[in-house]
C-alpha cells in the first residue's frame, strides 16, 4: 500500500509541475488506476471512484479520465474484442495478450524497435504499438492447435 501510495503522489506531483490541476476527480482516478494495479474499463474506474466519492459524477469521471489522458498521466489500450482498457503512462509497456485464455503479458517498448525503424524505412510507417496488444498463444496454449 505503500509502494501505491508512494506511486500516486510521484504521479500527482508531475501532473502539477507540469501546470496541470490536482482536483479531487483527478487525485481519485489516479489512486484507483494504482490500486486496480491490472487494465481496468472506464466503467470499473468509475465504480472504484463513486465507492469512495459517491458525491463525484459519472460524467465528471469519464471526463477527467479523457483529460487525463490528454495530459499523457493515463492511456488507454485495446487487448483484444472488448472495451478498451486504461492503466497509467508512468510505466511504458508492451501488451501481449493469449487468444486462449486472456492473459496479458506486458513486455518492455523496445522490443519493438527494430520492427519500428524496418516499417519507417521500407514503408514510411510509424507504428504505435502500445495503442493495441499483440494476440497470440501464451507459453501454455502455444501447442493448442485448435481454433
Ligand atoms: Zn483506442
Ligand atoms: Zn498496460
Ligand atoms: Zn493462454
Amino acid at each position: 500500500m505503500v509502494d501505491g501510495d508512494d506511486r500516486a503522489a510521484r504521479i500527482l506531483a508531475r501532473l502539477q509541475a507540469g501546470g496541470g490541476r490536482v482536483t479531487t476527480a483527478r487525485r481519485a482516478l489516479i489512486v484507483a488506476l494504482v490500486a486496480a494495479d491490472q487494465h481496468v474499463t472506464a466503467d470499473d474506474l468509475a465504480a472504484c471512484v463513486q465507492a469512495i466519492h459517491p458525491d463525484v459524477h459519472r460524467s465528471t469521471i469519464y471526463r477527467t479520465l479523457d483529460a487525463l489522458e490528454r495530459l499523457g498521466v493515463v492511456d488507454h489500450v485495446h487487448l483484444g474484442h472488448g472495451r478498451a482498457v486504461y492503466h497509467l503512462a508512468d510505466e511504458p509497456h508492451q501488451h501481449l495478450v493469449c487468444e486462449a485464455c486472456g492473459e496479458v503479458i506486458e513486455v518492455p517498448d523496445d522490443l519493438f524497435d527494430d520492427l519500428a525503424s524496418q516499417l519507417q524505412d521500407r514503408y514510411r510507417f510509424t507504428i504505435r504499438p502500445h495503442h493495441f496488444a499483440v494476440l497470440g498463444r501464451c507459453r501454455r496454449h502455444a501447442s493448442d492447435s485448435q481454433n
